[in-house]
């Protein structure tokens, strides 16, 4: 893979959508990560608390590092300091705990409210309705040390574009509806994180602000 060339591709054609590029370097080493860094990228995204702080003790400091796997309560803590989005929210437990931490240290953590789209697997995320109730909880607006930019969502793991494309789109259509309600002063509307290597384009197309890239610009994973 040549690394160089993909973030400088990715980076323009993603840009061009109206999007953001996350280089997704889980499980490559900071090595591979540092080419990508001297190409120009600067917001790299990973799944798993210990593998980032890893990184980001031996990686440049203006990296924005995304959290953007499934987060433990325990864990937060370890990131709380430094992470710039937090993509995986899915309870309002884990809500207070990113709370609780960011209030400990003095910093409002940055978060995405994790959505589950996709069909067919079971995966994490908070339901259409769990985030009305989050929306109209009046505990929401107490959480002040942490802040919600947004939603992230994955769609199905299929070949069919169509049924992707969907399920974007139905997570567009939630985004849309919380952007016009009232909300708490802590939720903003401003991120759609959605779109990975196989299915970015169609995310981009349906309005994703974020995209996570790991397998086309680092090569697959070992
Ligand atoms: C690994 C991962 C990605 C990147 O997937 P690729 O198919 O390698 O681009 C995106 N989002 C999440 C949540 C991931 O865990």
């Amino acid at each position: 893979m040549d690394i160089k060339k993909n973030i400088n591709l990715f980076n323009r054609e993603v840009t061009s959508l109206g999007g953001r590029l996350i280089a997704v370097g889980k499980t490559h080493p900071p090595e591979k990560l540092l080419e990508a860094y001297q190409a120009g990228q600067r917001i790299f995204g990973e799944n798993k608390v210990q593998e980032m702080t890893g990184k980001y003790e031996v990686l440049p400091k203006d990296i924005a590092w995304h959290m953007i796997g499934h987060l433990q309560s325990n864990k937060v803590k370890f990131i709380a300091p430094f992470v710039a989005l937090i993509h995986s929210v899915d309870s309002f437990r884990l809500m207070e705990e990113i709370h609780k931490q960011g209030k400990k240290i003095g910093r409002i953590v940055p978060c995405l409210l994790q959505v589950h789209i996709a069909q067919e697997e079971t995966k994490f995320g908070f339901d259409e309705n769990e985030l009305y109730s989050v929306m109209e909880n009046p505990k929401t607006s107490d959480l002040d040390f942490i802040r919600i930019d947004g939603l992230m969502g994955m769609a199905s793991l299929t070949e069919d574009k169509e049924k992707i494309r969907s399920e974007f789109r139905h997570l567009k259509t939630i985004f849309r509806t919380l952007s016009s309600r009232k909300r708490p002063a802590n939720i903003m509307m401003t991120e759609l994180s959605m779109g990975m290597s196989s299915d970015y384009k169609i995310a981009l197309e349906e309005g994703s602000t974020l995209v996570r890239i790991g397998t086309a610009i680092f090569g697959e994973r070992g």
